[in-house]
């Protein structure tokens, strides 16, 4: 099974570009999974995907770092609604430094990949020395990588393979539409052979730059969701659907020996 983990793809744009996987959900993100983000209470990256893939809430320890000063966000709002904005490039002293690194808040042997050989880049909370913020470079860099991982991800020898990008979540703070993003996602996702799913924590609406409370689960085969808690009961039940279709042919290939 091949997993497309996009931060920040919004179910709502998606829709309106006509994306569509055969089966689609937008589950509800527990409050539990939120964080305060520029005076929002909104569904925070690192408490999302963790907790997806472990079935269960686990918070990241360390997000207070992020937590802007009200007063900063203030004047920070305040300019951008004055169109004053500022890019990130590499050039701009420190820039890469303006990024906070992360440390992971669980183990994978402990989430749905310690169940399966699994293979996984960049998951937030997954891995160690995640790096949100950053620069542009780094996004763009990370997205390529992304990119070339689901270009051959079907013929890599696991049977669960998750890759990550953060591209549309960082699009949509920078109020930059993410339409070629999103389609390249879905395009992806139709060339794959095998199970496919695309995952999204959240939204982020590019208009406001601000986080919506949805997730997206899309997928080419049936399943039910109503948390985005549910993404590990999926792959679990599928995998094995999977197995034991394995074993019946198998059995019957012996009967016609016989
Ligand atoms: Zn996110």
């Amino acid at each position: 099974m091949i997993l497309l983990c996009m931060d920040g793809l919004d179910y709502q744009l998606s829709a309106k570009l006509k994306l569509h996987l055969p089966y689609e959900a937008t589950p509800t993100i527990e409050k539990e999974l939120c964080a305060l983000l520029d005076n929002n209470y909104v569904p925070h990256t690192l408490h999302v995907w963790p907790s997806m893939f472990a079935g269960r809430p686990i918070r990241h320890p360390d997000i207070d770092k992020l937590i802007i000063h009200p007063i900063r966000a203030k004047g920070r709002a305040t300019l951008h609604r004055l169109g004053i904005n500022w890019g990130r490039k590499e050039t701009q002293l420190r820039a890469y430094q303006k990024g906070i690194i992360y440390q992971r808040s669980v183990k994978p042997e402990e989430t749905v990949f310690g169940e399966y050989p699994s293979f996984i880049y960049q998951i937030p909370g997954l891995v160690d020395n995640f790096l949100l913020g950053g620069t542009d470079d780094w996004y763009n860099y990370e997205h390529n990588v992304w990119r070339n991982l689901i270009r051959i991800a079907d013929k890599l020898p696991y049977k669960l393979v998750a890759v990550y990008t953060r591209q549309p979540d960082h699009l949509g703070h920078r109020k930059r539409n993410p339409a070629v993003i999103y389609r390249e996602g879905f395009m992806l996702a139709k060339q794959l052979e095998g199970d496919v799913m695309i995952l999204s924590d959240h939204g982020c609406d590019y208009h406001t730059g601000n986080h919506t409370m949805n997730g997206y689960i899309g997928a080419n085969f049936p399943f039910k969701a109503e948390s985005i808690m549910d993404v590990k009961k999926i792959i679990e039940d599928r995998l094995k659907l999977n197995n034991s279709e394995v074993k019946v042919a198998a059995e019957a290939e012996i009967k016609r020996e016989v």
